[in-house]
C-alpha cells in the first residue's frame, strides 16, 4: 500500500488554501485558511494544509516535510528549504543572510 497520501487535482497554490477534498470534488473543498505548508512526496509536490487537516494528515500519512506557512510559501520562484522549515527566494539578500546565519546556530547546539 503507498503510504503516502493521495494527491488531488491541480490546485493554485497562490491562493494557499487547505487543500483537503474528499472525494477530490470542488464542492467538498476544505478551502480553510492553509496555516501549513506541507511536502507529501519525494517528487516535491507541495499543497497548504488548514490545523484540523494537518493532524488528520500527520495521523494518517507519511509525508516528506512540513512547515508553518511563511510569506514566501506557494510564491512562484521561492524553494523549499528543509533545514530552515520554510520557503526562500534563493536570490534575496535577506534569504541569503538567514542561510549564512546557520552554521551558527548549528554550532551552539549541543
Ligand atoms: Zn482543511
Ligand atoms: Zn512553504
Amino acid at each position: 500500500m503507498d503510504p503516502f497520501a493521495p494527491l488531488g487535482r491541480f490546485m493554485d497554490d497562490q491562493q494557499r488554501v487547505c487543500n483537503y477534498s474528499p472525494g477530490d470534488t470542488p464542492d467538498n473543498d476544505c478551502g480553510a485558511e492553509g496555516t501549513w505548508h506541507v511536502m507529501w512526496n519525494v517528487a516535491a509536490e507541495v499543497s497548504f494544509a488548514c490545523d484540523p487537516h494537518m493532524d488528520r494528515a500527520r495521523s494518517r500519512y507519511v509525508f516528506v516535510d512540513s512547515h508553518q506557512t511563511g510569506p514566501d510559501c506557494g510564491m512562484p520562484g521561492a524553494l523549499w528549504d528543509l533545514d530552515g522549515q520554510r520557503c526562500v527566494y534563493p536570490n534575496e539578500p535577506s534569504a541569503a543572510a538567514a542561510m549564512a546565519e546557520l552554521p551558527a546556530s548549528v554550532q551552539g547546539t549541543p
